[in-house]
């Protein structure tokens, strides 16, 4: 048994053997069964779901569906924004905050008549790995409930690892759809910077969030690709070009005669857990047999990712949710006294403890006589991290990653916030490089019997490369589908 993927279901729902309905009960029972296990979702949207599905029913009863996927379910994560339906990101300060309108991907989604079935839970603002720091209680990774699922995107990823819908999507800043998808044993791929349109995506890090697929397997990620990139009037940043047909693309590709780069920083990090090394070493030999020449290189400036990435990030961050004040939506204090207590009451009562730390680090790093000492020299860093990546993609044609350091770990073990932030060494350099990454179900550690995630990397808008390269690998690593988590809907 394995869970259905979407583009089986749609196959299903083709061929008339199901209807829109039918599907959608079922996921929703299934997370009336499982959600007290694995808290993937902030809010499930039962009747809403259900009669989007009867009118995707009605279309194909007059052969009408919108796409081929017309009728499948799907999760959003919490931080994109849904006309009409909370939209939380997580954080008190949103805590009662319906938007009037769509994000782009969202109403891509519904453009596509795909039916949104909840949002996902995730760290508050996108900021974490772990989902511990959401204000509504954390997510459990259905592989092991004591465990968390990773973060910031958790809720997207144990809601597909977990049954409770066939895909997802997940935003990633510095990690967050690679590193949860490896922690709970499912596929998760953070697109190039400027894919797919981030309006209506709740800001954290503006030139490094990026939103992406969080599925069961390859294929799944090349449809939902392809349904939520393209440019987009709304978001500045989102690039015009064509989009490919990625699912038909990605059978076109082999890795006989690629060259993966092996940067050794990669690969001889400290505080690399031996169970997850030997399972992406394992990896490695796989992309080796399927005729892919390993090429041993070397990004000197990755030593600096971490420190790099905290400082872009907390500054970015610190400018973006200055607008949450209470005055026009959100959470607002009781009886303040004057607008100046009511804004800086409203921030202490409505934003977390994490959240709070991010905007005080960015703050202090942009402020005047420290931005150059920090800030600058940051961006100075992230040129020179971008020029290692860039140095290693013209040696090769992709590149070969851990997707992190350790497999899923128990709540509360990483209450030092330094600890936390290593979580995402292997991850967060892709961000400030710009370019395309996908995180792919390796194995499992020998011990616990934990997910192991590997990471393929590739340059700006290859996309059809890394997706050629992930969908013969994902076969030759035979993972997917073939171990079912303890917690199943
Ligand atoms: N874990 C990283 C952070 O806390 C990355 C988060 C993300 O990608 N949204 O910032």
């Amino acid at each position: 048994m394995h869970l259905p993927t979407a583009h089986e279901l749609s196959e299903q729902l083709n061929r008339g053997e199901t209807t829109s309905v039918k599907l959608t009960q079922q996921y929703l029972e299934k997370i009336e069964r499982t959600e007290p296990r694995l808290h993937s979702f902030i809010t499930v949207l039962g009747h809403e779901a259900l009669a989007a599905a009867e009118a995707s029913d009605r279309r194909r009863a007059y052969e009408l569906p919108k796409s081929p996927f017309d009728g499948v379910p799907v999760a959003v994560k919490d931080n994109m924004i849904t006309k009409g339906t909370k939209t939380t990101c997580a954080s008190r300060i949103l805590d009662n905050f319906v938007p009037p309108y769509n994000g782009t991907v969202v109403q891509k989604l519904q453009d596509a008549g795909m039916i949104v079935i909840g949002k996902a839970n995730l760290d508050e603002f996108a900021m974490g790995s772990s989902t511990e720091n959401s204000a509504f209680g954390r997510s459990n990774n259905p592989w092991n409930t004591d465990l968390v699922p990773g973060g910031s995107s958790g809720g997207s990823a144990t809601c597909v690892a977990g049954g409770q819908v066939p895909w997802s999507l997940g935003s990633d800043t510095g990690g967050s759809i690679r590193q949860p998808a490896a922690l709970c044993g499912i596929v998760g791929m953070k697109p190039t910077y400027g894919r797919v349109s981030r309006y209506g995506l709740v800001a954290f890090a503006s030139s490094l969030d990026q939103i992406g697929p969080m599925t069961l397997d390859v294929e799944d990620t090349a449809h939902l690709l392809k349904m939520i990139s393209g440019y987009d009037t709304k978001d500045s940043t989102s690039a015009n070009l064509p989009v490919p047909d990625y699912a038909e693309e990605m059978r076109k590709g082999s890795l006989r005669g690629k060259k993966v780069a092996r940067p050794k920083e990669f690969f001889t990090g400290e505080g690399m857990d031996a169970g997850v090394a030997r399972v992406v070493d394992a990896a490695v030999e796989k992309l080796a047999s399927l005729g892919a020449e390993i090429v041993d290189v070397s990004m000197p400036h990755l030593k600096y990712s971490i420190s790099c990435y905290y400082l872009v990030a907390t500054a970015e961050c610190s400018s973006n949710l200055a607008r949450y004040d209470g005055a026009q939506y959100g959470y607002r204090t009781e009886g303040a006294k004057n607008i100046v207590e009511m804004f800086s009451k409203s921030r202490a009562e409505g934003f977390g403890a994490e959240v709070k730390r991010r905007i005080m680090m960015g703050t202090h790093a942009l402020s005047a006589g420290y931005y150059d000492a920090y800030y600058s020299k940051a961006l100075k860093i992230r040129t020179l991290l971008k020029q290692d990546y860039d140095a290693a993609l013209k040696q090769a044609d992709l590149i070969v990653a851990p997707t992190s350091p350790i497999p899923a770990f128990p709540a509360g073990a990483k209450a030092d916030p330094m600890s936390m932030y290593l979580c995402d060494i292997f991850t967060l350099s892709l961000n400030l490089a710009g370019y395309c990454g996908i995180s792919l179900p390796a194995g499992f550690t020998a011990n616990e019997g934990l997910p192991v995630g590997v990471q393929l990397f590739a340059g700006a808008f290859e996309e059809v490369k890394l997706l050629q390269a992930s969908y013969e690998f994902e076969k030759a690593l035979g993972v997917v589908g073939s171990r079912l988590p303890a917690v199943v809907g």
